[in-house]
């Protein structure tokens, strides 16, 4: 079935208000009727079953059913994601959103092509944003990954972080993936680099490492910045969190 989505406070006294681009969905695209059941996600966790009362601008519906919804991977992964050019970002928080990141921090790095004042960085975030959380209604995930607005790299690296690994990937001679996890027994949180197209300078590097960040690669074969992503999230997933 497919699943809405709403935010915790649209759902009030066993009453549901979804929001203008779901109620168009459910009354212009769908055609829904007063009577019409559907599941709707608040994206912290919970699903309702939700039959349709009224629809058109601000469709209204009564809660006729709750439940704990597919519960959220056991590790949470943030990604700390250079900037590329083009719609390339949007194919990454697609993939990522898919695989079970938790969280994406676009980073303006030494080689990200656009440049963009802080109004329209913020509105591409918001796009960004609506692709995670259509993503995240189309592989039925119910916990919505957070993309924030995009940041000089610096400022990401200084941000406090509590995680178990930080990792920096580097296409270089840098230790093996393999090696630095095949130490950890479990893991339940992790922040993670990856440079844009053009990779990350050597002083990003460098800081990178002052900040803790261990850098590591992922192999032979370079990757594109589009595929270095979903690849170390699936691989992350794959080995501490919920994905095989
Ligand atoms: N020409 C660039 C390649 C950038 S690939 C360079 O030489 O650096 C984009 C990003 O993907 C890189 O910055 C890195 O974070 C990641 N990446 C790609 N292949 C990788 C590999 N084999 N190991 C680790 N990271 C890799």
């Amino acid at each position: 079935m497919r699943r809405f989505t709403l935010q915790p406070e649209q759902v009030a006294g066993g009453r549901v208000t979804f929001d203008a681009g779901e109620s168009h969905h459910l009354t212009r695209v769908l055609r829904l009727r007063p009577g019409d059941t559907v599941v709707a996600t608040d994206g912290a966790g919970r699903d309702y079953t939700v039959r349709l009362e009224s629809l058109g601008d601000a469709a209204v519906g009564t809660v006729i059913g709750e439940a704990a919804g597919v519960a959220a991977s056991p590790l949470a992964i943030t990604l700390i994601q250079g900037v590329p050019k083009g719609d390339k970002m949007e194919a990454i928080v697609r993939a990522v959103t898919e695989l079970g990141v938790a969280r994406v921090q676009p980073a303006l790095c030494e080689r990200t092509i656009v440049r963009l004042d802080a109004p329209r960085w913020r509105e591409r975030a918001r796009r960004w944003q609506r692709v995670a959380r259509e993503a995240a209604k189309q592989c039925g995930r119910a916990v919505i990954p957070e993309v924030e607005a995009p940041r000089p790299l610096g400022d990401w690296l200084a941000t406090a972080s509590v995680a178990d690994l930080h990792l920096c990937l580097w296409a270089g001679d840098g230790a093996g993936l393999s090696g630095v996890l095949a130490t950890m027994s479990s893991l339940r949180s992790a922040r993670v680099l990856v440079g844009p197209e053009g990779g990350l300078g050597s002083a990003e590097i460098a800081r990178a490492r002052a900040h803790g960040l261990t850098v590591v690669s992922l192999g032979p074969r370079i990757l594109r910045t589009e595929t270095a992503g979903p690849a170390i999230v699936a691989i992350l997933q794959s080995r501490f969190g919920d994905l095989g």
